[in-house]
């Protein structure tokens, strides 16, 4: 069987590697990083909390291969993710925006008559994006959409991407629309849990086989070099296959210019108590540099004597100064980034994979899903 390069120890190249080594193929995934897992990397802090250095992740899918896939690797703790939005000095309400925080906000008689509307006009239980709603046809719904956009979209949209609401796709608003309902999980997904040892402790299950070498710390782009067709690794020519998870725009030596990203900073602080906030995440919608605390334990119910917060800064993205973590969803950028994928075509062994290598914001669940799809492109075979 042919030998086939992984870059990236994240989880859509963890995901890849295993299909392919488990078809028969001698695989190595190589990571510059000292760890596996990505950004979903997590580890048990010196107060027995589980903290995730490169951010808050929670697994939510509704697709039952992918669920099913994961479940070899990992029993799974039920973990339902709600969020609050602190949109007044004392006012925390659930986001998405739902008939709850209505209540809150309104006056009883004037929340009363806004949600008969809403629910007259567009129907009990929907979920409606808020752009949709600024363009409403009638002028009570127009002005409470106004009221949600200032408090829980404007600000927060600005501190996360340095761009308005309008500005992003509507895809990205629509991520996070109304509900006119009192639903108050983050994600309505069928499947939504944690992994029980941690994210770490999965992905390291799935690239543990037999035919897999992992090499970590060791930068892929000191070894490869691309030029005209053929891949050069470790200056021979690569008669195998490439699957790369990394940055495109690094792949190419920044040939057409660097992408752009928004990176994060993350402030973290052990708390002496308990429990520090009433939700796992709060988002700061209308005050502060920060754009959202998480709280670690209340994503595992792993209450111990201390606490671990995470206050989390939106800011550009420096190369070599940063981690470039979400790509920026506006059409100039993927035309930018179509400059790249074009010329990965020019290479026949060559398949870009995950977050950075498709410039596109995925969840977890869709990155488990696309490895598959690959897996599926480059054997020929179907995923069980
Ligand atoms: C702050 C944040 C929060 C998120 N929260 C959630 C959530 O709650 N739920 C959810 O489903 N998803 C969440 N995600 C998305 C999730 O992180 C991605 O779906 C997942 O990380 C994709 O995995 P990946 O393998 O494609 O990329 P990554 O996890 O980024 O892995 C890429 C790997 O490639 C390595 N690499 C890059 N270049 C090189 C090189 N030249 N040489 C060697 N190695 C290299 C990197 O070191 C890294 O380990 C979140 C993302 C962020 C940024």
């Amino acid at each position: 069987m042919e030998k086939i390069i992984i870059v990236g120890a994240g989880l859509s190249g963890a995901t890849i590697a295993r299909l392919l080594a488990e078809s028969g193929n001698e695989v190595i995934v190589i990571d510059k990083r000292e760890n596996i897992g990505g950004n979903a990397y997590d580890y048990v802090d010196k107060n027995g909390i589980t903290v995730q250095p490169y951010g808050p992740h929670i697994f939510h899918t509704s697709d039952k291969q992918v669920f099913d896939f994961l479940s070899k690797f990992t029993e799974w703790k039920k973990y339902e993710h709600r969020v609050l939005a602190k949109v007044r000095k004392d006012k925390l309400v659930p986001v998405p925006f739902n008939l709850t925080a209505l209540f809150s906000l309104y006056p009883k008689e004037k929340a009363e008559r806004i949600k008969e509307t809403l629910i007259s006009e567009i129907g009990e239980g929907k979920k409606v994006p808020i752009l949709q709603l600024k363009k409403h046809q009638s002028e009570e719904i127009r002005k409470f959409a106004d009221f949600v956009y200032k408090n829980i979209f404007y600000i927060y949209t600005l501190k996360q991407w340095g761009f308005k609401p309008e500005q992003l796709g509507e895809a990205v608003m629509n991520r996070v629309p109304v509900y006119l309902s009192e639903e108050d999980r983050y994600f309505t997904d069928e499947f939504q849990f944690m992994p029980a040892e941690g994210f770490s402790a999965m992905i390291s299950n799935i690239l543990r086989h037999p035919k897999i070498k992992l090499k970590l710390k060791t930068d892929a782009k000191k070894e490869l070099t691309l030029s005209d067709g053929q891949i050069y690794f470790g200056g021979k020519p690569l008669d195998g296959t490439l699957i790369y998870t990394g940055c495109v725009d690094e792949l190419f030596d920044y040939k057409y210019g660097v992408l752009p990203y928004r990176s994060l900073k993350f402030k973290f602080e052990t708390i002496k108590k308990p429990s520090y906030q009433p939700a796992a995440v709060v988002n700061y919608t209308t005050s502060h540099k920060y754009t959202r605390i998480s709280e670690f334990s209340k994503f595992t119910c792993e209450q111990k004597e201390n606490t671990v917060i995470v206050k989390e800064y939106s800011k550009p993205f420096k190369k070599g100064k940063n981690i470039p973590y979400y790509p920026i969803p506006i059409s100039k950028n993927y035309e930018h980034y179509k400059k790249y994928e074009e010329e990965a075509k020019q290479y026949k062994n060559l398949y870009l994979l995950g977050r950075l290598a498709n410039y596109k914001y995925i969840n977890m669940d869709v990155a488990v899903k696309n490895a598959m799809l690959l897996y599926e492109e480059i054997t020929g075979d179907t995923v069980e």
